[in-house]
């Protein structure tokens, strides 16, 4: 049985106070037991929530990290910075950070090993462009990321791993994939760890479906059998709505 993982990422928004008003009120609706509840802040806001979430079920985590434990990297923060400050969880690979900060395969590889080597959550995520669905070529591109950022990780190691499959042209627009569509995909990428590991590790991994995801249509994605949850972004900066995405799961 896997634990369904509703992540929500509040990319660039949210000052610290905005932050602690908003889980306040999200505390009081948004904890659930059965599913694994998880709020993605802007690094400033992380010590501040993990200090509010301190005994409740909801995990705090950033989006984004250095693989190196530390150095000359202006701008940068460390695995070891985010233990110290008590976060599990971490994104990696969004697709706005491919996008718009050149993020590569290899680097999104090295931050999910380095991730894992200091015991956070890595959420990676991994999806098509428009013009890369428009060609058909949705499987190719979602299998060599996959194999890619996984690369290196050993069975247990890669079990710790939460994937969330989020085609580009569905993040922020409005527009999700149909539930079936992301099954489809979804299906694909836990054969994908099969033939990479073994059907055994395909089995626990749990992946996420991204993009557009609300309380109208998460009950959809839910459905699925092999749709764990989901990482939403604008859908989650409200917390009525996104409580109402934990209580759906
Ligand atoms: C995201 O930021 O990962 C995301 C899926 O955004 P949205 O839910 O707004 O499409």
């Amino acid at each position: 049985m896997r634990t369904p993982v509703i992540a929500g990422n509040w990319k660039m928004y949210k000052t610290v106070n905005e932050a602690l008003e908003y889980f306040t009120s999200f505390r009081e609706k948004g904890e659930a037991e059965g599913v694994e509840t998880v709020l993605c802040a802007p690094f400033v806001a992380l010590p501040a929530l993990v200090e509010a979430a301190k005994g409740s079920r909801i995990g705090i985590g950033a989006q984004n990290m250095h693989w190196e434990e530390e150095g000359a990297f202006t701008g940068e923060v460390g695995p070891s910075m985010l233990n110290a400050v008590g976060v599990p969880y971490v994104v990696i690979g969004h697709s706005e950070r491919r996008t718009y900060f050149a993020e590569t395969d290899e680097a999104v590889n090295k931050k999910t090993q380095s991730a894992i080597s200091h015991d956070l959550v890595p959420i990676v995520c991994v999806g098509e462009t428009l013009e890369e669905k428009e060609a058909d070529r949705t499987q190719e591109v979602v299998r060599e990321q996959v194999v890619k950022a996984l690369a290196g990780l050993s069975s247990d190691e890669v079990t710790q791993v939460v994937l969330a499959y989020e085609p580009v042209w569905a993040i922020g627009s409005g527009k999700s994939a149909t539930a079936e569509d992301a099954e489809e995909v979804i299906r694909f990428v836990r054969k994908t760890v099969a033939d990479q590991y073994d059907q055994q590790v395909a089995n626990d991994i749990r992946i996420l479906y991204g993009g557009s995801v609300k309380p109208g249509n998460i009950d959809s994605f839910l459905e699925q059998p092999d749709i764990d949850g989901a990482l939403v972004g604008g859908a989650s900066l409200d917390a009525d709505s996104f409580a109402r995405l934990v209580e759906a799961a």
